[in-house]
C-alpha cells in the first residue's frame, strides 16, 4: 500500500532506496534483580508504561485524520497487540514469579512470542512478530523514561548506495558514526531543521527529512521509499508511474547540481564588482575534500567537537593536534577558521557522565565556551595543539557562545597562557594568529561592542542566534514553525552586528545556516555582509546568486525591509528582491 508522509525537508535533493529501520537500542534492557519489596512497585511502573503508550497510540489514531485507512488499521493492530495478555499480563507474572525489572520482564516476553510468530507458515502472520516487536520497543522506551538513542551496532555493518534510513531520532553523534558510510539518504520523526543533526545531513549533501511524527512506527524494513528532502515529503511503496516521475525529478536535481558545479573556479563577485568571501562549514578533516571541490575560499568553521563525539573521553593535545593538521595542510594555505569545542546541549564526548550532568534545559547550561572556561586543563589542551598547527597554515581561532565581557578576557588570558606555554617550551606558533567571537547570544549581538573591542573578527552563528532570540529549541520539530530567519527581531540583530563590525572595520562573518541559503543572499548582501560561511555542497548555488546581485541597487530595498514589522511582508518582499533581475545572469 502507498502511502505520504509530510515533514521538514531539511538537505535538498530525492532519494529512492530501501528503508532500513534502525533500532532504537531500547531492547537491549538492563537485567535487575528486584526486591520481593519492590516488585509491586514494579508492576504498577510496566501498567503505567502500558497506560501512556495506550494513550499514545489513541493521540496518533486521531492525528492521522483523513490519512489512508491503512494507518489507521496499523495503529489499531499496535492497540490490539498492545492490549493482549500476553503482553500487558504475562510480563507482570514475570516480574512477580523471577523478581525480574518490569523492561527484561517485557523483552523475555517479546522474544517467547516472537519466536512463536517465526513458526506460522503464513507469511502475513510470520511478518506480525515485527508488529510485536515495535510495540514492545515503545513500551520500552517509557520505561527507560526518555527516548533514546538508536544504537550504532545496528547501523555498523550495512551499506548501499539505495539505502534510506528510518529512525526515530539521530542524535548529531550517530549521524557521525555511519557518516563515512554511503547511504542514500535518512528520514527520522524528531528533529527541527537547524538541528545539528540536519547540519549533518546538509554536509554530507544527501536528501532528509526530520520531524515526519510516525515513520519508524508505519515504516516496514525494505519498503521502497521516495525521499522528497527538498519539499519534506515521503511517499512510502511509490507506484510505478509515482516512481518513474521521481526517477525523472533526480535526474533534474543532479543535472542541475552539475551546471553550478561548473561555477567552482568562478570569483564571487557582485555584478557593480564587490568581492564575496563564500567559505565552508566542516566537521571533521576529511571533509576539506569536498571544500576544495567546492571552490570555497577557505574553511570559515570548523566544529571540532564532531570529531571527538561520543568516543567517551577527552581527546589528547597530540590528538587534537594530528586531526587539526590533517585539516590545515588539506587546506593548503586557504585560511581555516577553527572553533574551540562547543560541547554540552546536544553534543557530547561521554553519554554516561553527560546524562548525569544533564540539566532540565541544556541549551542553556553549561555548555560551548562556559564548558571549556570551566575545565582549564581541556581547554589548555586544545588551545595549545590549535596554535601548534598555525605554523602549518592560516589558522585563526573561533570561540563559540560567549556573552559576557570577563568571558572574552579569561578567553583571552587563557590563549596568552597556551602561548605562554608553548614559548617556554620553544615550540613555534603563530604569534598574531587571529581570535574571533561567534554572535549567538542575543547579548553579544546587542552589546556587540565588546567582541569588536576585544577581538580580531566576528562570526554570527544564525542558528543559536534564532534559537536564543525567539526562544525556539532548534532541535524541536514541534516549534519549527515558529523558528523564523526573517523575524524583525532577528533582523534587527543580524542588521546592527553587522553594521557596527562595518563601523569599527573588525571583519564579520556568518556561519549559521542562514548564510548557506541563496534565498537570503541578497538580504544579506544588503545588509552589508561579505563573508559568508555554509556548508560545502551550497556553496554554487550561493555563489551563483552573488554573481547576480547587484549591491548599489539591494541596498535600498533592503534598508526599507528592515523597517517592516511583519515576517509575511517580510516574505513578500524577499520574494520580490529574489526576482529582480539587474543584470545579466550567468
Ligand atoms: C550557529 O549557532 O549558527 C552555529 C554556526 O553554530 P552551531 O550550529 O554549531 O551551533
Ligand atoms: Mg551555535
Amino acid at each position: 500500500m502507498s502511502f505520504t508522509l509530510h515533514g521538514l525537508g531539511v538537505s535538498g535533493g530525492i532519494a529512492i532506496g530501501q528503508a532500513h529501520l534502525i533500532s532504537q537500542a531500547t531492547l537491549e534492557v538492563s537485567h535487575m534483580v528486584i526486591a520481593p519489596r519492590l516488585v509491586e512497585k514494579e508492576i504498577a511502573r510496566f501498567e503505567a508504561a502500558i497506560t501512556r503508550v495506550r494513550e499514545e497510540f489513541a493521540t496518533m489514531k486521531n492525528s492521522v485524520g483523513n490519512s489512508p485507512a491503512d494507518i489507521g488499521a496499523f495503529i489499531d493492530l499496535h492497540m490490539m497487540l498492545l492490549s493482549d495478555p500476553e503482553l500487558s499480563e504475562v510480563p507482570k507474572q514475570i516480574i512477580r514469579e523471577r523478581r525480574c525489572n518490569a523492561e527484561w520482564a517485557l523483552v523475555q516476553q517479546m522474544e517467547v512470542l516472537v519466536a512463536q510468530f517465526e513458526q506460522i507458515d503464513d507469511v502475513y502472520l510470520r511478518e506480525r512478530s515485527y508488529d510485536v516487536r515495535q510495540v514492545v520497543e515503545r513500551v520500552v522506551r517509557e520505561l527507560v523514561g526518555r527516548p533514546t538513542n538508536p544504537s550504532f551496532k545496528s547501523v555498523k555493518g550495512i551499506k548501499g548506495e539505495n539505502v534510506i534510513l528510518v529512525a526515530h531520532d539521530l542524535s548529531p553523534s550517530d549521524v557521525m558514526a555511519f557518516k563515512d558510510q554511503h547511504f542514500a539518504s535518512f528520514v527520522t520523526d524528531v528533529g527541527g531543521a537547524t538541528s545539528h543533526t540536519a547540519i549533518l545531513a546538509r554536509g554530507m549533501g544527501i536528501p532528509a527529512i526530520l520531524g515526519l511524527h510516525n515513520a519508524r512506527q508505519l515504516i516496514r524494513d525494505k519498503e521502497t521509499l521516495i525521499v522528497d528532502g527538498t519539499r519534506g515529503v515521503l511517499i512510502v511503496n511509490p507506484d510505478v508511474r509515482v516512481l518513474e516521475e521521481y526517477e525523472l525529478k533526480k535526474g533534474q536535481f543532479e543535472l542541475e547540481r552539475s551546471k553550478l558545479r561548473l561555477l567552482k573556479t568562478a570569483r564571487a563577485t557582485t555584478l557593480d564588482k564587490v568581492k564575496i568571501d563564500l567559505l565552508a562549514n566542516i566537521e571533521e578533516p576529511e571533509d576539506v575534500e569536498a571544500v576544495l571541490e567546492s571552490g570555497a575560499d577557505g574553511v570559515g568553521l570548523f566544529r571540532t567537537e564532531f570529531i571527538f563525539l561520543g568516543r567517551g573521553d577527552m581527546p589528547s593535545e597530540d590528538e587534537q593536534f594530528e586531526a587539526y593538521r590533517k585539516a590545515v595542510k588539506g587546506m593548503d594555505g586557504r585560511p581555516i577558521t577553527i572553533r574551540t569545542f562547543d560541547l554540552g546541549n546536544d553534543k557530547n564526548l561521554h553519554s554516561d557522565i553527560d546524562e548525569d550532568r544533564r540539566r532540565d534545559n541544556p541549551a542553556l547550561g553549561l555548555r560551548s565556551i562556559r564548558l571549556s572556561l570551566s575545565e582549564p586543563k581541556t581547554f589548555q589542551a586544545q588551545l595549545r595543539a590549535i596554535l601548534r598547527v598555525s605554523k602549518l597554515g592560516k589558522v585563526k581561532i573561533l570561540i563559540p557562545m560567549m556573552s559576557h565581557a570577563h568571558q572574552i578576557d579569561q578567553t583571552l588570558a587563557a590563549l596568552e597562557q597556551a602561548k605562554s606555554s608553548l614559548r617556554g617550551e620553544r615550540v613555534a606558533f603563530d604569534e598574531n594568529i587571529e581570535i574571533g567571537g561567534m554572535i549567538e547570544v542575543p547579548a553579544a549581538a546587542l552589546a556587540v561592542g565588546m567582541f569588536l573591542r576585544r577581538l580580531h573578527f566576528v562570526s554570527i552563528g544564525t542558528n543559536d542566534l534564532i534559537q536564543y532570540t525567539l526562544a525556539i529549541d532548534r532541535s524541536d520539530e514541534q516549534v519549527a514553525y515558529l523558528y523564523d530567519p526573517l523575524h524583525p527581531a532577528v533582523l534587527m540583530l543580524l542588521s546592527h552586528v553587522i553594521s557596527s563590525a562595518e563601523k569599527a572595520n573588525i571583519p564579520v562573518s556568518m556561519c549559521g545556516e542562514m548564510a548557506g541559503d541563496p534565498a537570503l543572499t541578497r538580504l544579506l548582501l544588503g545588509m552589508g555582509l561579505r563573508q559568508f560561511s555554509m556548508y560545502p555542497a551550497q556553496i554554487p548555488a550561493v555563489k551563483q546568486r552573488v554573481k547576480q546581485s547587484d549591491i548599489s541597487l539591494l541596498t535600498p530595498v533592503v534598508r526599507r525591509m528592515l523597517r517592516m514589522e511583519e515576517s509575511g511582508r517580510l516574505q513578500e518582499q524577499l520574494e520580490r528582491l529574489n526576482a529582480f533581475v539587474p543584470g545579466v545572469y550567468v
